[in-house]
């Protein structure tokens, strides 16, 4: 602000000081280089090539191509047989932010899809078929919407001669969908957190996650353990039930702690953002014929919050268990089913909650014309694995979870064009835009 002239900062950093008058600049030029048609392509084009968990490689040369178009060296890495992550860098100046901006190539399976479309055209899941402003496709939503965002933002940089005023690097990493056997184990993303461990990749200071989130910024999730608990007697004929040593019964005291174990997460503490957590029985199975059961499975999720701790979460549940008398020889197993980042599920996070960088990226959205929310996941992705890197990490991407991994998956293409012009906006100006949003309000 100089005497006798008021400007309109819109922050500072470094020395910088970028005008509001600047910044409106940047975003018509931005809005003009990135075209509906464009993203809509890009959209279409990454739907139209299957890549159920496990066939990550059928995009790789895609994804590396367009990643060149936008200016970026491209490296491409196995991180199991014949399933590629895909890496781009666009170098900064010393000092400059670090910013990160990763999408999961693999989609979850399409069983069901055809089925809910009975004579519609939207019946082919790669047909990538767009009814009104929505793409309909297996990964339209969940995240290929996103990952064309990036792709436009970095082409539209790249015509125009911008650099991005920032460290960048883009990584497609496969892996992340759980559901088909053997495979869903954020293997994609680890080898990335490898990478920046080994100095291969720069540490991210901040990163950008394109889960589907409907332009809400979400700054931390819930983590999660799902598990079993595997109770074991032994079966005899019904005639005979005293040799038999009943499962099913003692399953029965189990489920009754488990209930009263839920209720008790339910009442328990709130996360302003994330809400309570919670506990959920999700099925049993028992029972072999007209015999005493000698066997019962229960099944379970826990979601677990910031302020938790895993490991503790983990021994709530396994006393829990125990504390239920089950009877003479019968025993109770808990077996935790699906590890990602921790050993019994995937972890909590919150490191996006009060970044400087959430602001910019707000304030790149808000500049882009669209309405800035900041709201906590409903759901937990690779957030945390990020973070383990030291980065302060958010999800931000087009399209609506709730239709990810269904038959209706769909992708509103006004939101990839916006997302676009918003990642293109915040890797122009990443933290000059501070404050924009409050400023332009
Ligand atoms: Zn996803």
């Amino acid at each position: 602000v100089h005497r006798g002239r008021r400007v309109r900062s819109m922050a500072t950093r470094g020395g910088t000081v970028v005008t509001v008058g600047a910044a409106e600049t940047l975003r018509e030029r931005i809005c003009a280089a990135i075209a509906l048609e464009h993203v809509t392509e890009l959209t279409q084009h990454l739907v139209s090539v299957r890549t159920v968990t496990g066939e990550e490689a059928a995009l790789a040369e895609v994804l590396a191509a367009e990643l060149a178009r936008g200016g970026c060296e491209v490296q491409a890495r196995e991180f199991a047989d014949g399933r590629p992550n895909i890496f781009g860098r666009r170098p900064g100046r010393i000092g400059a932010p670090r910013v990160l901006l990763a999408g999961h190539t693999d989609t979850v399976n399409v069983a069901r899809w055809e089925r809910a479309w009975p004579g519609d055209r939207r019946a082919d899941p790669f047909a990538a078929t767009i009814v009104g402003d929505d793409l309909y496709g297996r990964g339209s939503a969940d995240q290929k919407g996103g990952i064309a965002g990036i792709l436009a933002a970095l082409h539209a940089l790249e015509r125009l001669g911008l650099e991005p005023a920032c460290d960048l690097t883009v990584a497609f990493v496969g892996d992340e969908e759980s559901g088909e056997p053997g495979t869903g184990l954020s293997a994609g993303v680890r080898q990335y957190g490898e990478m920046v461990r080994n100095a291969e990749l720069p540490t991210p200071d901040f990163a950008i996650y394109t889960e589907p989130t409907n332009l809400r910024i979400y700054t931390c999730q819930p983590g999660f353990m799902i598990g079993e608990v595997i109770v074991t007697g032994s079966s005899s004929y019904f005639a005979y039930p005293s040799l038999g040593r009943d499962a099913l019964r003692a399953a029965h005291t189990i489920l009754g702690a488990l209930y009263e174990y839920a209720e008790r997460v339910a009442a328990a503490g709130e996360h302003p953002q994330i809400g309570r957590a919670v506990m959920l029985v999700t099925g049993v199975r028992g029972g072999e014929g007209v015999a005493v059961p000698g066997r019962c499975s229960i099944e379970f999720i826990r979601t677990v919050l910031p302020c938790e701790s895993m490991d503790e979460v983990g021994d709530e549940i396994r006393a829990t268990v125990a504390a239920a008398p089950l009877g003479r020889d019968v025993t109770a197993e808990v077996a935790f089913t699906a590890s990602r980042d921790h050993v019994l599920g995937g972890s909590p996070s919150e490191s996006g909650r009060g970044a400087p960088e959430v602001e910019s990226l707000a304030a790149a959205l808000a500049l882009a014309g669209g309405t800035p929310t900041i709201a906590g996941a409903p759901y937990w992705s690779e957030m945390s694995i990020l973070d383990d890197l030291g980065a302060r990490a958010v999800y931000f991407g087009p399209g609506d979870i709730a239709t990810a991994h269904t038959p209706l998956e769909s992708v509103p293409l006004p939101e990839v064009l916006l997302a676009a012009h918003a990642l293109a906006l915040f890797l122009a100006m990443p933290l000059a835009l501070r404050g924009a949003a409050h400023s332009e309000s």
